[in-house]
């Protein structure tokens, strides 16, 4: 369970986060919806400890998240930033096993845990010796979920893990990225600023404007009863023109 207790963040006069109470529950994905500046990162970022909160705090396993206990905090978190972030210097199979090594796993269990990955992810072991420029954009992300999966956290955080991804692979992804979570059953906290991805592959919804909240729920509860005007037209938005709609 992740627990947001009054949780702010501004920088100078701009609130990133208003005050924000949440409950997340354990074995789910939940998908934080908004535009781009409703503070869906800064989000993440305070759920792992890599920033102090202005005010509140979060709570994961009863232990309160902080940036002192952070290297402790990030073993029970695996954290896909937005755009992927690899290292470009290390190849595919640096990249995931760093964090393991740095870690003091031995060779066989690195070794063991990688291959696990790889045919979870599907992926050619000829991919590993490559380096993150020379691998196509879904692969990349492949990669840099598995390096979020090394050390089999309890908690995965995806910021935008398919912002960067052509329409097709993007489309591949959001099912494998589904079929993955479902079977490794961990909790999920994953940003986009797509509707359907968000309705394709969120438990709940938290759609948020100008880093407020407003509405939590599955995403049926939105359409249905959405909190206000801004919630209905921005899941809205994305529907196709009406001309489109006709031909579907
Ligand atoms: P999102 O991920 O939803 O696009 P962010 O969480 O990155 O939004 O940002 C929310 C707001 O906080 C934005 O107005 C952004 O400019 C501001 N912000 C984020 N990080 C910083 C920072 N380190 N310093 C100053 N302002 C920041
Ligand atoms: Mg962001």
């Amino acid at each position: 369970m992740i627990e947001i207790k009054g949780l702010s963040k501004n920088y100078g006069s701009v609130k990133a986060l208003q005050p924000l109470n949440l409950r997340l529950s354990v074995g789910k994905t939940h998908v934080c919806l908004g535009s781009s500046g409703c503070g869906k990162s800064t989000l993440l970022r305070l759920i792992c400890g890599l920033i102090e909160p202005t005010e509140g705090e979060v709570i994961i396993n009863g232990k309160k998240v902080s940036t002192s206990s952070q290297r402790k905090t990030a073993l029970n978190i695996g954290y896909v930033i937005q755009e992927g972030g690899l290292f470009p210097h290390l190849t595919a199979k640096e990249n995931i096993e760093l964090a393991a090594k740095v870690n003091g796993w031995n060779k066989i269990n690195i070794k063991k845990r990688r291959s696990y990955l790889m045919e979870l992810m599907t992926m050619k072991e000829s991919l590993l010796e490559k380096f993150p420029k020379q691998l196509s954009g879904g692969q990349r992300q492949r990669f840099s979920l598995m390096r979020a999966l090394m050390l089999d956290p309890e908690i995965i955080l995806m910021d935008e893990p398919l912002g960067a991804l052509d329409p097709v692979v993007r489309s591949h992804l959001q099912i494998e990225l589904k079929d993955i979570f479902e079977k490794l059953n961990k909790t999920v906290v994953m940003v986009t600023h797509d509707v359907w991805e968000g309705a394709f592959l969120g438990d709940t919804i938290s759609l948020f404007d100008q880093g407020q909240l407003l509405q939590h729920g599955k995403f049926s509860d939105l359409m249905t009863s959405p909190a206000n005007s801004f919630v209905s037209s921005f899941l809205k938005a994305q529907w196709p023109p009406k001309e489109v709609m006709e031909w579907l």
